[in-house]
């Protein structure tokens, strides 16, 4: 469905405190419906607005229409809003691949941290953050689509990343994290969901201490709900609130077209 700019008509974009009002509403609608289909409350899902590549003008619309945690994929984009918008009361959630030599500004900041999936980063935030004298929330980001080369640990590996984690007590562990396949068909993109609840299930029941609340981060503007219905507890969504993207995402995962 890409309009004459390229852009999906899908996903208008919000210029206004009623654009972002209306946007809000219906994917918090959305995610209740999706809720109650499988006998789930919705109060236990926590949407993450994903503001990447949206400019400092149209987000300070966004919080004064009542986001007050915003999702960014890359750190020097977050930092720099960070900076510019310290007079807003909003967190900063950094939900994509991170640089050892941006360790430190994560550290600095960011209310949580999505997408662990390497000790030697592990290691370097943690020391980061000790010296900063916080802890942060973090999820293991797992590669739940097979595809090999999507961020993430693979399943097989996620018992043992998460017993090595133990040495880094400045992270405090809250769940999984995955990125679905990007496909079409729903029930290729229902399996990865299904797979990284699965794997939270198996965790709880032979390492329960490892996995702190046993969280679920899943979803994006595209198949949230089926996440939903899979035990999503958090989703990240950026375009049905914001609008589309013109930046295409193989910008910020490798191997796609
Ligand atoms: C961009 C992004 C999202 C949100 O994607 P939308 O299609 O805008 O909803 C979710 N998760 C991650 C890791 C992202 O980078």
């Amino acid at each position: 469905m890409a309009g004459a700019n390229g852009l999906s008509d899908e996903f208008p974009t919000a210029e206004t405190i009623e654009d972002f009002t209306h946007d809000i509403a219906a994917v918090r609608a959305r995610i209740a419906d999706a809720a109650h289909r499988v006998g789930r409350d919705p109060d236990e899902i926590r949407l993450l607005p994903v503001s990447k590549t949206v400019p400092e003008d149209r987000i300070r619309i966004a919080v004064a229409a009542g986001l007050q945690q915003l999702g960014e994929n890359r750190v020097q984009e977050a930092t720099r809003k960070y900076h510019a918008m310290q007079d807003l009361d909003v967190e900063w959630s950094i939900i994509g691949n991170l640089q050892t030599n941006k360790a430190r500004d994560v550290a600095a900041y960011a209310a949580e941290f999505q997408a662990l999936d390497r000790l030697r980063v592990a290691e370097v935030l943690n020391r980061r953050l000790e010296t900063a004298g916080r802890t942060l929330p973090v999820f293991v980001q797992v590669n739940t689509s097979n595809e090999p080369q999507k961020y993430g640990i693979h399943p097989d590996e996620l018992a043992r990343f998460l017993a090595d984690l133990r040495q880094y007590p400045n992270l405090e562990v809250q769940g999984l994290m995955t990125l679905a396949i990007f496909s079409s068909d729903t029930e290729r993109v229902r399996k990865c969901f299904t797979l990284l609840r699965e794997l939270r299930d198996q965790m709880r029941a032979e390492v329960p201490e490892l996995l702190g609340p046993g969280e679920l981060s899943m979803g994006m503007s595209g198949d949230f709900e089926t996440a939903i219905e899979e035990g999503s507890t958090v989703v990240r969504v950026g375009q049905a609130i914001f609008g589309a993207r013109s930046t295409p995402d193989s910008a910020y995962w490798p191997g796609m077209a």
